[in-house]
Formats: C-alpha cells, structure tokens, sequence
C-alpha cells in the first residue's frame, strides 16, 4: 500500500503543526505545510501576476490570506514529490479545497476543534525554534531552558503575526474563508472531528485511533 494521505484542519493555534509532527513520525509520511513554505519564501517575487502585492511578505504580515495561484502552486509541487504526506495549513478557502480535489485523493481529513479565547492564548504565547521549526508555549508547553530549543539548542522565537491584534485578524479570516472547507469534508468517510482542547497527548491518542481506522 502507498503512504496515507492526510489533512488535518483547524484555525490558527488549534494544535496542527505540533500533531503533524507526531502524524510525520508516527506514520512515516512527510509534513507539508503552506505557511512554513511561504515564511521561507516571504520576499519571493510575485509581481509577474499582477496581484495587489508584490511578495508573500505584505499578506503575512497584516494576517490576510496569500492568493490562490501562490499558494496551490506550492502545494502542488509539494505533493508530486511526496510518497505519504500530512497537510497543515491549506486548505484554506474553498477554491483550495476545490483545487486539492482535481489533484490528490485524501485518506483522512480531520478538523481539530478549539474555542476562540483559548486561540488566542496559544498563539500569543506560542514560541517556535528559528532553526528546526519545533512549537512551545510560554504557559502551556515550555521548553527545559528559558528561550532555548529542547530538540536542537537553537533559538527560540515569537512570530511577527503572534501579536494579539494579528492573531484576532486571523481568526477572523478563518471564520470568514475556512468553515466552508469543513463544510466540503463533512460527511465524507475520511472526515472527522476531534476535541481539540484536550491536552497535547490526549489529542493524539484520539488523533492516531482516527488515522488508524481509516488507513
Ligand atoms: P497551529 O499549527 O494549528 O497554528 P500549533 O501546533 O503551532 O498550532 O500550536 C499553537 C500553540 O499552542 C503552540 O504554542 C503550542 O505549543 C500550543 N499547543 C498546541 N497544542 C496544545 C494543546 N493541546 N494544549 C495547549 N497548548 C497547545
Ligand atoms: P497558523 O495556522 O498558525 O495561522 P500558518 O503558519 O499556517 O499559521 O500561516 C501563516 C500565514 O501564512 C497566514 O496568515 C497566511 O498569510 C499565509 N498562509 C498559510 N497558508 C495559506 C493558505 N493555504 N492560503 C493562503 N495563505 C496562507
Ligand atoms: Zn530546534
């Protein structure tokens, strides 16, 4: 059998990146990610298709959406060269979703489910390494030295769009673009829901059952 297919969704701050890495490990496919993708490539000159703005960087910065024809580029690529893949991050409005459909099937698609205020205590307090990408959290999911990566000694940092008034512009353009992708999944076999709100472990145990069942 060939690697699974895997999505996970959910809004900003909802756990995707920190189970994605478990998914990765766990079940031996690649981690895709738009947004790790598109911080790599902030300052990429898109100006050839006439959008409102010239690189990645100005849509980031002020928690809007980056434009379609960037973003499924990327993630088409991604995907041709993946054998297994976790997806985080994209979907992000229907015409992704829309776009996905016509070039992979998916295996599994889950949607982990957080309330708004915890969001915005995550994000606020999230911290990531500037070397290898690992998730912390001030609060909730500290690292051993103050400001220090467990995992590879590097450099723990907040992202320029974790301010509050950033964060709550993102949360809104998910309400806003992303339940209709939900809506997309509901009811297929693949889809299914998941208490986001639990802890850490207690979101993979449910996590890993529902990939397991459908693999
Ligand atoms: P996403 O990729 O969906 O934006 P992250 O995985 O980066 O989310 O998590 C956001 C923040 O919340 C991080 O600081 C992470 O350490 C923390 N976090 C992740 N899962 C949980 C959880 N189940 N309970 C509490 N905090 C969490
Ligand atoms: P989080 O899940 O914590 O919001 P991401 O790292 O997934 O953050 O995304 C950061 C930013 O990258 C988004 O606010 C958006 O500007 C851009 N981005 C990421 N994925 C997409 C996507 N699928 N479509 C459009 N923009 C995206
Ligand atoms: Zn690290």
């Amino acid at each position: 059998m060939s690697q699974p297919h895997i999505l996970l969704l959910g809004p900003p701050g909802a756990g995707k990146g920190t189970q994605s890495k478990r998914i990765a490990d766990r079940f031996d496919v690649e981690h895709v990610t738009t947004g790790d993708a598109l911080r790599a490539n902030k300052d990429m000159d898109i100006s050839d298709l006439d959008l409102e703005h010239d690189t990645p960087r100005e849509y980031m910065e002020a928690g809007e959406l980056v434009p379609d024809a960037v973003v499924n580029e990327i993630v088409k690529t991604a995907l041709e060269n993946a054998d297994g893949y976790v997806l985080d991050g994209y979907p992000r409005n229907l015409d992704q979703a829309e776009y996905l459909d016509s070039i992979t099937e998916l295996d599994v698609v889950a949607s982990l489910d957080v309330s708004t205020e915890e969001l915005v205590d995550r994000l606020t307090g999230r911290r990531v390494c500037d070397d290898c990408g690992a998730n912390y959290h001030v609060e909730f999911a500290p690292p051993e030295a103050d400001g220090v990566c467990d995992d590879c000694g590097g450099e723990l940092v907040q992202r320029e769009d974790d301010t509050e008034e950033t964060v709550r512009e993102r949360l809104r353009v998910f309400e806003e673009n992303t339940q209709p992708v939900i809506d997309f999944y509901e009811g297929e076999e693949a889809f299914v829901t998941i208490d986001g709100e639990q802890t850490p472990d207690e979101v993979w145990a449910d996590l890993e059952a529902a990939i397991e069942k459908r693999v």
